[in-house]
């Protein structure tokens, strides 16, 4: 009899790409680790730089045999000082400038990149530069500058952001320096992308994309207070969302985040959307060989939350070792996984979507994943198989975590890179769905082939008997051949 492939980890690992993690060798050794998205920075580096990074992880995901996802990330407007060219420190209880306007940065007299500045950040706001590690207090507001009082102080250098608070951001997301990013790399059929400073539904709309797998899955960054008091809108809007810690963890209150964290996860995935967790997860491997307690604890804590991901920025953008980096997440992930409570999290996501109001075809999903996750827990089925072209299927079944494994059956193949990013599926390309029947005797034979189930096992096959999208509602109870 033959060996059964074993799917271990469930949750997805998002890497960001950058200078120590562009090289071809070092994303083979990525995507060998466990990288299951690569994620593209557009903040930094021209859009050709993106381009080529987007090819050569292709070119790579191809040669290995294994979906890799790409996530383009748009700035949004990221306001940033003009440059600092001799690195230094700010000093607590200093004052400072901040002018509107380009050029490099001079002691203690910044230049901003944000022409309204002096309208529309108030006396007593505060502002943080770079990662938040400083803080600065606004004390007037001058004909040409604002004075800044330090209150954390940090060494400054090249071009740091600078955070303003966003309800006093003028500019709104997407920019136009984002809709040119994003015309670029939906013309090279890019799977996802990641919209930052976010704050309301409406910015998402404006993004102006077709529904995926037509155009690509958009994520929707949570980092600002507004995107939290609208997120049901925002979800809704969007095909995935990020919990982005970093500005958030700025945005809010810090003893909030872990809160937010678990909320805005609930009900994501509640919804069906992919839930990613960013920011921070395994900071000090930037420049140390393994993480810090917290940090494990941190990643092993997001899976326990619902997250669908775990993401890492700089550990793998500038750090020592990407490829180790994301091993020790695979690894910490994986083992998180093992101890989820897949009974209490079904339970949970049922109680919550039966007590909530919706269309008919909203609840005929949520009626049959529910009976086929029952299914599968009752008779203890090992293998969920669904057919489905756009991947909603998949996600709605994912959102029960089942302990069973999920094969994700797709003829897109940018379905199969979309489902990189959902838990615990197992993306299939398959060369179309035709006739219900002979595509589940079809399905059910791949999957044999593959190792993944065995003969006269029973496995639950979940699909759309119609050709929409956005509607499941058929299950069979099938034996494989
Ligand atoms: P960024 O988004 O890395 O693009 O800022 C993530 C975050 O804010 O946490
Ligand atoms: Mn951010």
């Amino acid at each position: 009899m033959s060996t059964l492939v074993k799917v271990t980890r469930r949750t997805k690992i998002i890497a960001t790409i950058g200078p120590q993690s562009e090289s071809e060798s070092m994303l083979r050794e990525m995507i060998v680790a466990g990288m299951d998205v690569a994620r593209l920075n557009m903040s930094h580096g021209t859009i050709d730089d993106g381009l080529e990074r987007l090819r050569r992880i292709r070119a790579l995901s191809n040669e290995l045999d294994r979906p890799v996802g790409i996530l383009a990330d748009l700035p949004g407007p990221k306001v940033r000082l003009g440059t600092v060219q001799d690195p230094r420190d700010l000093v607590e209880d200093a004052l400072i400038l901040l002018e509107p306007g380009e050029g490099p940065s001079r002691p203690d007299h910044f230049m901003v990149d944000y022409e309204t500045l002096l309208t529309d950040v108030r006396v007593g706001d505060r502002l943080a530069i770079g990662d938040g590690s400083i803080v600065l207090e606004v004390s007037d507001v001058l004909d040409n500058a604002l004075q800044a009082r330090v209150l954390f102080g940090g060494n400054i250098q090249g071009r740091p952001g600078l955070h303003i608070p966003s309800d006093r951001l003028r500019i709104s997301t997407p920019t136009p320096q984002d809709l040119k990013i994003l015309d670029a790399f939906v013309e090279v059929g890019v799977d996802m992308i990641a919209v930052s400073f976010v704050r309301s539904a409406h910015d998402i709309r404006r993004v102006g994309l077709e529904p995926a797998p037509r155009g690509p899955l958009v994520v929707a960054k949570i980092e600002t207070r507004a995107a939290v008091e609208n997120l049901d809108g925002i979800i809704s809007a969007s095909g995935a969302v990020m919990v982005a810690r970093g500005d958030l963890g700025a945005e809010c209150s810090i003893e909030d985040l872990p809160h937010l964290q678990k909320d805005i996860i609930g009900r994501c995935i509640a919804l069906g959307r992919p839930a990613i967790t960013a920011t921070q997860m395994l900071e000090s491997m930037i420049s140390a060989p393994s993480p810090t307690r917290a940090e494990a604890s941190d990643v092993a804590n997001a899976v326990f939350d619902g997250t669908s991901a775990v993401m890492l920025s700089g550990e793998t953008a500038i750090g020592r070792d990407p490829a180790h980096v994301v091993a020790t997440m695979a690894r910490i992930a994986e083992r998180a996984d093992e101890q989820f409570d897949h009974d209490g999290w079904a339970h949970h996501i049922r109680r919550d979507r039966l007590s909530e109001p919706q269309g008919v075809d909203a609840a005929v999903t949520d009626v049959m994943t529910m009976a086929t996750w029952r299914a599968a827990a009752e008779m203890g089925v090992k293998t969920i198989i669904c057919i489905s072209r756009s991947g909603f299927t998949v996600r709605a079944i994912a959102r029960f975590r089942p302990a069973a494994n999920i094969l994700g059956f797709s003829p897109e193949e940018r379905t199969v890179r979309q489902l990189t990013m959902s838990w615990g599926a197992t993306p299939i390309l398959i060369d179309k769905i035709s006739d219900n029947s002979e595509s589940v005797r079809k399905v059910l034979l791949m999957a044999r082939e593959l190792g993944h189930i065995r003969v006269g096992e029973v496995v639950a096959v979940l699909g759309g008997s119609s050709a929409t999208v956005g509607s499941t509602d058929t299950l069979r109870m099938a034996r494989c051949p």
